[in-house]
């Protein structure tokens, strides 16, 4: 079994994230969605409401996993006995912090090997602010993220 982690935030999970989700299942497989709850970072949507909309956005993907940690990264790959870690790269601007984490994460646990994967160009200047900031003023952002992930936004909007 060829198991690897998809990291981040996912504040909230958009198309870019689904596009490299579906390549990386297509080459490994399992995929673990691993939800990050990043004290430092005060996230949009609870942990628990990321991981919801991940788990409805990729139910077409048949060997995929959702999960949360507040733990390291690399502590999670190795409790799930994972090959790799997921990483999207947008812009040669991602590449230097992408570069340096994996740097990290390669000290910090040698056996899980960080892969980068470029999305659909399509996707390229696509992020998480970018479609908050979008929905809060109203504006159409239903090329970018699924269904579900509009609802949550809509809710959480007029709270
Ligand atoms: P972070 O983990 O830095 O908080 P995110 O949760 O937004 O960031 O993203 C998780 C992963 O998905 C990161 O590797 C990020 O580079 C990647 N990613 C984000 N947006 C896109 C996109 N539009 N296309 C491809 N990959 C992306």
């Amino acid at each position: 079994m060829k198991i690897v982690i998809y990291p981040g935030t996912f504040d909230p999970i958009h198309r870019g994230h689904i596009d490299i989700a579906e390549r990386a299942s297509r080459l490994f497989d399992e995929l673990i969605f691993l939800v990050a709850e990043n004290q430092q970072k005060q996230a949009f949507f609870t942990a628990e409401e990321r991981k919801e909309m991940i788990e409805e956005s990729t139910k077409h993907i048949k060997n995929i996993r959702v999960s949360s940690t507040s733990d390291l990264i690399v502590n999670v790959a190795r409790e799930e006995k994972a090959i790799a870690l997921i990483r999207g790269l947008r812009h040669v601007s991602d590449f230097e912090f992408e570069f340096q984490m994996a740097m990290m994460n390669n000290h910090l646990n040698p056996e899980v090997t960080t892969i980068l994967m470029m999305p659909d160009e399509k996707y390229i200047h696509l992020n998480s602010t970018v479609v908050k900031n979008v929905s809060k003023l109203k504006g159409d952002i239903s090329k970018y993220v699924p269904d579900v992930v509009q609802r949550y936004l809509n809710v959480k909007n007029n709270q």
